[in-house]
């Protein structure tokens, strides 16, 4: 019995540890890379969310030897889960 209420005060403890903990840590990690703007990509549009690259473009990903602009880390990432799907002919 004892242990089952240590394990019920040990459990809690760290719930309300981990909500003090702030979980949107690394979203500005990458600063440094402003001059982005003028690079040259073969899509007008993100293909995830259909932003305009030419005003919103923060990320690039080369695939195919194109590269392809995107407006964030984001659509990046679910762009090269998936390429071939959001890549026309
Ligand atoms: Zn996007």
């Amino acid at each position: 019995m004892k242990i089952n209420i240590l394990m019920i005060l040990l459990s809690v403890s760290v719930m309300s540890c981990a909500q003090e903990t702030p979980k949107v840590k690394q979203v500005k990690k990458m600063a440094p890379k402003k001059e982005i703007k003028g690079v040259k990509v073969v899509n007008s549009e993100d293909p995830i969310c259909h932003m305009k690259t030419a005003e919103f473009l923060k990320d690039t990903a080369i695939y195919k030897s194109k590269t392809y602009g995107f407006c964030s880390d984001y659509c990046k990432k679910e762009f090269k889960k998936n390429p071939a799907k959001y890549v026309q002919k």
